[in-house]
């Protein structure tokens, strides 16, 4: 039997009457001939809760307990999706994570999947069952323990799926009708991309753009998955959405495809450290043991001997960064005079496969944010992105005057 994976993000199952939508669509192509995997999320609004209760309860909580908690919202949700269906006569039944077993490491609240046996889901298949719901964003870690995979790990779960069942494609159902050339809710005239490269959806998925977890677009394009981004709340036909694919596949594009941005970074400096060889191996191992996400790094000469060293990471993991490198003064493995920690800033991203052919898009998307006023406290670029640290009052500025100044609104 061909296959499709559907995954349904948290919009699309809020309540028991869009989960009967998505069931909907799900019996559509059951009666197209298709075995189906779903992959549920869980209702929106719930893992935020659950994480909620999960801080409220222990600041330094330990992950595997976090993981036990937050994991609970797709098993509520897979199960309602299976009832559903079977209201509607399809043969279904649910799947937690650790039932198929979806194995991953030990990484707890990140695991990374390591295997999908197919043996459990296609023997049921071949009894005749027509839908495997399977809650997303959990497996079974190699400690024994019930994983998630990142918030958003759903994506990833249905990406995953996919690839291990060969299916014929993985429609990720959402709230919004396929990929933007930026967040709709921020640009109001930002353009549904007919397609996207895999190269460029995962820029603008690590930059920000939640619309696909990271992950899920690396394997997808590892593995050659036919993925779809596509709304839950209206009817689609074979061409809707948007489809991520490689970039042989795509015809005519702009030479930035996206903007992309990231609300909620800090940046850090420690100001007057020595200026010697193994110093940013110093900083930078500490921080990487506890667990921060380090992303941009700038090192200044002040003064003769002496450096500022700079770094953004995520403002939610200020306080650990603070104490991992106080940890390393006291150990008497770097000194430095002081620590400054900025938490009011954004980050804004430009990306685009063009721009490895095209110069000065830099200079041009420097020159139309000092237009609006809006100063650059730390950049830096790739081959095909060009990042930059703002404040966070003007990100959505930055975002609108980016996309204005590159022309998205139009296609190529
Ligand atoms: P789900 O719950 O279905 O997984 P998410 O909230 O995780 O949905 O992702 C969809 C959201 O991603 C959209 O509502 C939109 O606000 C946001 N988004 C950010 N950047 C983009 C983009 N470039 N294109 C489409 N959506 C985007
Ligand atoms: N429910 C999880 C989250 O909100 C996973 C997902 O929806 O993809 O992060
Ligand atoms: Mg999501």
């Amino acid at each position: 039997m061909p296959l499709l994976v559907m995954k349904f993000g948290g919009t699309s199952v809020a309540t028991l009457d869009r989960i009967r939508r998505a069931a909907k669509r799900v019996g559509r192509e059951v009666a197209n001939g298709y075995d189906v995997i779903v992959i549920v999320s869980a209702m929106s609004g719930k893992t935020n809760e659950l994480v909620g209760w999960v801080r409220e309860t222990a600041p330094m909580f330990d992950a595997r307990e976090y993981d036990a908690v937050v994991s609970s919202g797709e098993q509520v949700t897979a199960g309602l999706m299976a009832l559903t269906l079977q209201e509607m006569d399809v043969p279904a039944r649910s799947w937690q994570g650790w039932q198929v077993p979806l194995k991953t490491t030990s990484a707890h609240g990140a695991a990374r999947i390591v295997d999908i046996p197919t043996d459990n889901l296609t023997e049921k298949f071949n009894d005749g069952m027509k839908v495997a719901v399977v809650a997303g964003f959990q497996g079974i870690g190699d400690d024994g323990r019930v994983t998630t995979l990142g918030r958003g790990g759903s994506d990833t779960t249905a990406v995953a799926f996919a690839a291990a069942f060969g299916a014929d494609r993985c429609d990720i159902y959402t709230d919004v009708d396929g990929v933007y050339t930026t967040d709709p809710r921020i640009v109001r005239k930002a353009r549904k991309l007919d397609r996207i490269a895999f190269e460029e959806m995962l820029e603008l998925a690590s930059l920000g753009a939640k619309v696909l977890q990271t992950r899920s677009v690396e394997l997808a394009m590892r593995y050659k998955v036919k993925l779809r981004v596509l709304s839950s709340f209206e009817d689609n036909d074979e061409n809707a959405g948007t489809l991520v694919c490689a970039e042989e596949d795509i015809v005519e594009s702009n030479v930035v495809a996206g903007v992309a941005y990231s609300r909620d970074e800090a940046k850090v400096t420690l100001i007057s450290v020595a200026d010697r060889p193994g110093i940013a191996a110093a900083i930078f191992g500490p921080l990487s043991e506890a667990g921060v996400n380090v992303d941009m790094i700038v090192q200044n000469i002040s003064e003769e001997g002496r450096t500022d060293m700079t770094f953004s990471c995520p403002v939610d993991e200020v306080t650990r960064a603070e104490a991992a490198v106080q940890a390393a003064k006291d150990a008497g493995h770097i000194n430095y005079h002081d620590l400054v920690a900025d938490e009011g800033v954004a980050k804004v991203s430009i990306v685009g496969i063009g721009m490895r052919s095209h110069a000065g898009v830099a200079a041009q998307m420097f020159k139309a944010l000092s237009d609006e006023g809006i100063n650059i406290k730390v950049i830096t670029t790739s081959e095909i992105k060009v990042s930059v640290l703002i404040d966070r009052k003007y990100m959505e500025l930055a975002v609108q005057a980016l996309h204005d100044v590159f022309g998205l609104e139009r296609a190529a």
